[in-house]
C-alpha cells in the first residue's frame, strides 16, 4: 500500500480499520513498515481529515457570518420598509381624518345656510307689512316682490304644504291661486298671486324647493309674488314677514 493509492474513500476504509481495531491482524504478515507506514497514512488522513473539517468549519463559519450578515440587511431593509408603510399607513389616516373632518363640517354649513331662504332669488321690493292704501280694505298683511309673471317661487323654509289651490287655497279671491306651508317652528308662509302651483296639499318641501311659478291673478295691481308669515293657516293672523326674515338670518 502506499499513499498514491490513497484515494479519499480507501483512507476512510483505513482509518475505519485501525479504529475498529481490524488493522493488526490485517498487518500481521506484512511487516512493521506497513504498519508504520499505515500509521503514517492514517495520521495523514486523519490530519488531513481535520484540516478539511477545519477548512469546512472555517466555511461554515463564513457562511453564517455571510447568513448572519445577510439576516441583518434583510432585517433592517424589512424594518425599513415597515417604517415606510406605518408612514404612508399614518400619513393615509391623516389624510382621511381630515377628509372625514371636512365631510363632517360641510353638511353642518349647509343646513345652516339652507334653514331659510327669500322665497323669489331676484326681486324689487314694493308693498310692505302694514302698509295702508286703496288696494286692501284693512292694512296690508304680508310683503310684495316685483317679479316677472313665471318666476319660480321657493319655499321659504322646509315644511308640508296646508293649503294650495285658486280663491287663496280658501282665504278667499284677493289672493287668486295660492299656497301655505306648515313649518317646524309653528309659523306658517303663504304664497299668494300665482300663475300656477307645482305641489299640493300634505306635500313635504324642502327649504328654496321651487313649489310655484309667480303671477298677477286675484286682486293684484301688477305681477308681483305676496308673501305672508302667519301664525295660523289662515288669514288675519300675519306677522312682519320681513322681520321674521331678519329674525332667521335672512334680508330681503
Ligand atoms: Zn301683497
Amino acid at each position: 500500500m502506499s499513499k498514491r493509492v490513497m484515494n479519499p474513500a480507501a483512507r476512510i476504509t483505513a482509518v475505519a480499520l485501525a479504529t475498529a481495531g481490524l488493522g493488526a491482524s490485517l498487518v500481521a504478515g506484512a511487516g512493521s513498515a506497513f504498519a508504520a507506514e499505515g500509521k503514517a497514512t492514517i495520521a495523514t488522513a486523519a490530519t488531513g481529515a481535520s484540516a478539511a473539517v477545519a477548512a469546512q468549519a472555517d466555511a461554515q463559519a463564513q457562511a453564517a457570518t455571510k447568513a448572519v450578515k445577510a439576516a441583518a440587511a434583510k432585517q433592517a431593509a424589512a424594518k425599513q420598509a415597515a417604517a415606510k408603510k406605518a408612514a404612508a399607513q399614518k400619513a393615509a389616516a391623516q389624510k382621511a381624518a381630515v377628509k372625514k373632518a371636512v365631510k363632517k363640517a360641510a353638511p353642518v354649513a349647509a343646513k345652516k345656510s339652507a334653514s331659510w331662504v327669500k322665497p323669489v332669488s331676484s326681486y324689487t321690493l314694493t308693498a310692505s307689512f302694514n302698509q295702508g292704501g286703496a288696494m286692501w280694505s284693512h292694512k296690508h298683511s304680508g310683503q310684495d316682490f316685483a317679479v316677472p309673471v313665471g318666476t319660480p317661487v321657493k319655499a321659504a323654509g322646509a315644511g308640508t304644504v296646508v293649503k294650495a289651490g285658486p280663491n287663496g287655497g280658501g282665504d278667499g279671491p284677493a289672493y287668486g291661486n295660492a299656497v301655505v306651508i306648515k313649518h317646524a317652528n309653528g309659523k306658517y308662509s303663504q304664497y299668494a298671486h300665482l300663475s300656477k302651483i307645482n305641489v299640493g296639499i300634505g306635500q313635504k318641501v324642502g327649504a328654496g324647493q321651487k313649489i310655484a311659478l309667480s303671477g298677477n291673478t286675484g286682486n293684484s295691481s301688477g305681477p308681483h309674488l305676496h308673501f305672508e308669515i302667519r301664525t295660523t293657516p289662515n288669514y288675519g293672523s300675519a306677522l312682519n314677514p320681513a322681520a321674521f326674515l331678519r329674525s332667521v338670518g335672512v334680508t330681503i
